[in-house]
């Protein structure tokens, strides 16, 4: 007796034919179709001009690119922008690692943005990514408000070489994201020094976060960084920490008034606000709008923005000596014999430098 199942009649188990399956690859599709079209410097720009966020992402990205046939379009988009921008107002705000930037600036770009309308850039400085490759910034979303408002475009650092370099990048992302209608843009910068200089140095108005209550409100604080401040906010002014934040502002501002009277004619103010609950956001805003009208008034707007135009000439032009030299593949070359002849003391660092660059400009010809 046969199992039904061996039963040569069986049917049950025999397997129907079957529908072909469907290829993985849509044979009506011609190769390409959807491929990204490299896109022309016009493609850019135009793109831009539309307030298209997706060319722009795309333009900035091309902003930080390393690679020479980037750079050279990244350059021509810049140019067709430049007559497109300038028409914003540029704040950098700094702060240490945990002062509250992100939350902070959150707080601060909707509150702008639902003020004074526009559209907002948030672009950041972040001088950790050529040492260490890591971020103190970080790229992750920090922003959640503003990184999901119609008006407003995020960008994390850009990543690759010199701090130079870096500010570079950003400061040229800022004429980018101007021509594509962003008026107002926030320069977001960690407060650990050299990366202060360079923020301050593409915007009209600088703005330090402070924290009270860590035992070295004045000390810790670089009189340069302090200098280069048209504002100082002591956030976190909250719960128990109102009294403390008070206190701390009525240090700063003693401490401002040993300072001399900035270019400007502005006397930096100092205030307390509370970022993440929102206390004080006005009032540290209505501070910043004064300072442009007052500044706009007396001409120092213009004037710090040429001066601006001026440093970062130099500074390009600084920047391209230096990565001329040190990728000449002889001089590459050169280089560790002549670290190796000064720290065992046969040359002196003047004389190897000399040598060096007597070779460099010798290739020259
Ligand atoms: P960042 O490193 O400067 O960007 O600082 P974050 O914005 O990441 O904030 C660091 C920490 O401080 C987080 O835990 C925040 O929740 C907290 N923080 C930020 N702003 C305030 C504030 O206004 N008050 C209080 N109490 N905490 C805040």
């Amino acid at each position: 007796m046969l199992h039904p199942e061996n039963d040569p009649e069986y049917k049950g188990l025999t397997v129907n034919s079957g529908v072909a399956p469907v290829s993985i690859v849509n044979p009506y599709l011609k190769r390409g179709r959807f491929a990204r079209k490299k896109m022309s410097v016009t493609d850019y720009v135009e793109g831009i001009l539309r307030g298209d966020v997706t060319v722009l992402g795309q333009a900035v990205t091309l902003v930080e690119s390393t690679h020479p046939d980037h750079q050279q379009v990244a350059q021509e988009v810049i140019e067709k922008c430049l007559p497109y921008s300038g028409k914003s107002i540029r704040v950098g705000i700094s702060g240490v690692p945990g002062a509250g930037k992100s939350t902070s600036i959150d707080e601060f770009g909707v509150h702008v943005l639902k003020e004074y309308g526009g559209k907002l850039a948030v672009l950041a400085i972040d001088p950790s990514s050529e040492r260490t490759k890591g971020s103190i910034l970080g790229d992750k979303t920090r922003m959640e408000k503003l990184s999901v408002h119609p008006d407003s475009f995020i960008r994390p650092s850009p990543s690759a070489g010199s701090l130079g370099g870096v500010a570079r990048k950003t400061r040229e992302s800022i004429i980018l994201c101007e021509a594509a209608g962003f008026d107002k843009i926030f320069v977001e910068t960690v407060g650990v020094g050299q990366s202060e200089t360079a923020c301050h140095s593409m915007v009209d108005f600088f703005l330090l976060i402070q924290l009270a209550g860590t035992g070295d409100e004045l000390q810790g604080i670089k009189r340069g960084i302090m200098e280069m401040a048209d504002g100082i906010v002591i956030n976190k002014c909250d719960g128990n920490n109102v009294e403390k934040c008070q206190l701390a502002a009525n240090q700063f501002r003693n401490a401002l008034h040993l300072f001399p009277m900035p270019e400007s004619g502005w006397t930096p103010k100092v205030l307390t606000y509370s970022g993440f609950f929102g206390y004080g956001v006005k009032e540290v805003w209505d501070m910043v709008y004064q300072y442009f009208d007052f500044v706009k008034e007396n001409g120092y707007f213009e004037f710090r923005r040429q001066e601006q135009a001026k440093y970062w000439m130099y500074e390009s032009v600084n920047e391209q000596l230096r990565n001329s030299f040190y990728h000449q593949p002889t001089i590459a070359d050169m280089l560790k014999a002549s670290e190796k002849d000064v720290l065992e003391g046969r040359k002196t660092s003047f004389v190897a430098a000399k040598q060096l660059l007597d070779a460099y400009f010798a290739l020259l010809h």
